[in-house]
């Protein structure tokens, strides 16, 4: 079930994702204006660290998002070696019993905490936890490292729910969604990371996610590609000085993202709420960021991503380093359009529904996929006149018929007992099983989706001109 792995250049994507549908219009309204805050350069050495990453930091076995705990932890643990400078302890275990491990690494006063994959299928930020891993082990004499070493103390809970991530799923084994669990503590995930943040009592955290690949920035048409927020510590919305801390960071960060994914880096929503593990670390007293990776069209696997958190939690921990986080102008943060629209994933429009024994009917088709990137998993969202829907990516069906495809062949294969497959059906929640064709009966087939789009015929050949 692996898809294969194709790398892209990160600017070789960027630029491919102009030519999408989902493309930035001209009269944008959320194109910085002139009173935008403007937005200053990263430090040049982030740079130089992204032209060597492919070659020499990306760490190899991470190429697929869907990776196991155990994969995870076979592909980090040689990173992780005393003489590079860590301490791994055990930290726990999962409600099933897998290691929950803390890992330390720096002799520096600055304590930092960040933990990846509380959601069992979120895993791009674990795979830059790795490649950052390897930076600090592999080249101790980098000034980065250097400074980092003498002036912070990084504390890691990486893939934190292993149990959601053996079946990438969002909750742990209990069903327990864990950022909904930082007040109960009914989760053994839950209490390993509070009591890691008790015991250690960081300045800083990082609370690593991903989110729904639908987002768009603000009003505008664009995907999202990261998120960032600095939760609040109570229904105020205040700002104290630790959660001006945690903005001061994330503008750091967005300065860092910039010149990559201008346009697309969003705030997530920050209303309060007193479950949830970001904000009440920041009503302990730890500024934390939250980093929430959305999608880029054409990097199925959250590669390019991967790359981005990597970069952006390097100029964060030179900045808590450094202190040059103090005095960035908390409107780098707070210009930052919100999440906006989800848009779903697939939208075919303008054919006509060809199911077997029911009369013909123009409609068009709504399919989300479970790894929408990838397209694998589809499910029908919704049939019907679904004009003024938007979705990532449409299909022209005009002049198509569309056929569904599946386990039976017509009310003719029953046998009278219930449990034979009727025909295939098309209705909501039913998984997306279809052709495309040219003729009501599915003889002329122009495209297939097979609840996973098959990635030698991502569109329909022939949709233009028909
Ligand atoms: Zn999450």
């Amino acid at each position: 079930m692996r898809f294969p792995v194709r790398l892209y250049p990160l600017a070789l994507l960027l630029a491919a994702m102009a030519g999408t549908a989902c493309a930035t219009t001209s009269a944008d309204p959320d194109r910085p204006g002139p009173d935008a805050t403007p937005v200053p350069a990263p430090p040049a050495w982030l740079a130089g660290l992204e032209r060597r990453y492919d070659r020499d930091l990306r760490v190899p076995g991470l190429e697929t998002r869907t990776f196991s705990p155990e994969q995870w932890w076979e592909v980090a643990m040689p990173l992780l070696a005393d003489d590079r400078g860590f301490t791994v302890e055990d930290a726990g275990r999962s409600a099933e019993g897998r290691p929950l491990r803390h890992i330390a690494w720096g002799e520096g006063g600055a304590r930092v905490l960040l933990w990846s994959q509380m959601h069992g299928d979120e895993s791009t930020a674990s795979m830059a936890l790795a490649d950052l891993f390897r930076l600090l082990g592999e080249y101790p004499d980098h000034p980065l490292v250097e400074r980092l070493r003498r002036r912070t103390s990084l504390h890691f809970l990486p893939v934190m729910n292993p149990d959601g991530a053996a079946r990438f799923q969002r909750r742990n084994a209990q069903g327990i969604d864990i950022n909904r669990d930082a007040r109960a503590l009914a989760s053994p995930e839950a209490r390993a990371l509070k009591s890691l943040r008790d015991r250690l009592q960081p300045e800083f955290g990082f609370n690593l996610h991903d989110q729904r690949v639908g987002y768009r920035a603000g009003d505008s048409e664009r995907g999202v590609a990261i998120a960032l927020l600095a939760p609040p510590y109570d229904a105020s919305g205040g700002i104290d000085p630790v959660r001006a801390r945690a903005i001061e960071v994330a503008a750091v960060m967005r300065t860092a993202l910039e010149p990559y994914i201008a346009g697309r880096i969003a705030r997530w929503d920050d209303s309060f709420n007193p479950r949830a593990f970001g904000d009440l670390m920041t009503q302990w007293g730890t500024s934390t960021v939250l980093v929430e990776s959305g999608g880029i069209e054409g990097d199925p696997q959250k590669q390019a991503l991967r790359k981005l958190n990597f970069l952006a939690l390097a100029a964060a921990l030179d900045a808590i380093a450094s202190g040059g986080h103090r005095g960035m102008p908390h409107a780098l943060y707070a210009d930052l359009p919100e999440n906006g629209k989800d848009w779903p994933d697939l939208l075919v429009q303008g054919g006509i529904l060809a199911a077997p024994g029911l009369p013909a009917a123009r409609a068009d088709l709504l399919v989300r996929f479970e790894q929408p990137l990838a397209g694998r998993g589809g499910r029908i969202a919704d049939v019907g006149d679904l004009a003024g829907t938007r979705a990532r990516r449409v299909i022209d069906a005009s002049g198509l018929f569309i056929v569904p495809i599946g386990g039976g062949t017509g009310p003719d294969a029953g046998s009278g007992f219930d449990d034979t497959p009727g025909p295939p059906r098309i209705a909501p929640g039913e998984p997306a099983r279809i052709h495309l064709s040219r003729d009501p009966q599915g003889r002329d087939i122009v495209w297939t989706l097979a609840e996973d789009i098959d990635p030698a015929h991502p569109y329909p050949a022939v949709a233009d001109g028909l």
